[in-house]
């Protein structure tokens, strides 16, 4: 009997929950507004209802390996607890994992989206392509998730709350950010941020044409700023520039202090890989001797086979969480196989 298993994408926004089998992909996918303003027990409730629907459409078939759920954080592992997370307001201290088994009767597997991101790049994206079994994600969207995959499995730290690189710090005395400190490289390379700092180099007059924009569409988007730099505008340009050298300057402090092979860079602004790339890899070629000795084509490297340090921009788009969320217990249920299990996963 071939296995599947069932994932669920928890958004601020969306929900997603989706039965998958290694052998065809996703098999069936529900997809609903995330009820935040009916209260978190309406939330848990759409949860288990789209899984017992899944479970009663594909078990009669195939063998369950088990229930991946991927969720905003900060998330407390083995626990499942969350720690205010902002796209999820009033969550704070609330027991994510027991709240969907109590309701299940089954034992289901939290993680991070950002970890979980990163799992499925390695596993169904880059990494695959590549290779590759250890990578550093970088997830560029309301905030910068992080997610680091070593030898396969996701690296979770002492508590689970390892790769958190969206809040290392890029400028000591920058913009307050969420997380309590000051200029985080959330601040300056998030998809809020690039719209934050579009709109105070419009209002200080230094840059006509995003006043332009802001002016004819207030609420702009990254793509329509994109557009603007890709059409010519200097005033859109240096905004990917400022964003590519914070990301360098980040992307470099991970480089030098991890020597992953790989570094991958997601999430929406991630279209603007080409606007801001130059300038991220001038930035950690000067922030990184590790990347300036290792890039590929570099002294070590030569002679060797060896694909280098790797800065690209992912290949999965904005499944990548669900997809993770789905090949999680399949991940899992091989480190329980080879002996290898992660103590902070369940
Ligand atoms: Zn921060």
């Amino acid at each position: 009997m071939s296995s599947f298993s069932v994932g669920v994408d928890l958004g601020g926004t969306n929900l997603r929950i989706a039965a998958y089998m290694r052998t065809s992909g996703l098999l069936e996918t529900i997809l609903l507004p995330t009820r935040l303003s009916a209260g978190r027990h309406a939330v848990i409730e759409d949860i288990c209802h789209g899984i017992h629907k899944l479970l009663a459409n594909y078990s009669m078939k195939h063998e369950l390996i088990g229930i991946g759920i991927g969720t905003p954080g900060p998330l407390e592992l083995p626990a499942g607890r969350l720690h205010n997370p902002p796209n999820l307001p009033g969550w704070d201290g609330f027991e994510l994992r027991a709240a969907i088994e109590n309701c299940l009767n089954i034992p289901v597997t939290v993680e991070s989206d950002a970890n979980v991101a990163a799992l499925a790049e390695c596993v169904l994206g880059s990494g695959r392509t590549l290779g590759i079994d250890s990578l550093c994600m970088l997830t560029l969207g309301t905030g910068i998730g992080n997610g680091i995959i070593l030898n396969g499995k996701i690296w979770h730290g002492a508590h689970g709350m390892a790769g958190e690189a969206g809040h290392t710090n890029i400028w000591p005395d920058g913009p307050a950010c969420g997380c309590g400190s000051n200029g985080c490289l959330e601040m300056y390379a998030s998809a809020t941020a690039v719209r934050r700092i579009a709109l105070e180099s419009a209002r200080s007059g230094r840059a006509p044409a995003i006043a332009a924009l802001a002016e004819t569409k207030p609420d702009f988007t990254t793509r329509d700023l994109s557009h603007l730099a890709a059409s010519g505008s200097p005033d859109a340009q240096q905004v990917f520039d400022d964003v590519g050298r914070a990301l360098g300057i980040g992307i470099g402090d991970l480089v030098n202090t991890l020597n992953l092979p790989l570094y991958v860079v997601g999430g929406g602004l991630a279209n603007a890989w080409n606007l801001f790339s130059p300038a991220l890899f001038q930035e950690v070629r000067h922030r990184s001797y590790v990347y300036r000795l290792t890039e590929p084509g570099s002294a070590v490297l030569n002679g060797k086979i060896d694909t280098g340090t790797r800065i690209i921009a992912a290949e999965l788009g904005a499944d990548s969480g669900l997809l993770g969320a789905c090949i999680l217990p399949y991940t899992i249920s091989e480190q329980r196989t080879a002996g290898t299990p992660d103590t902070t996963l369940r």
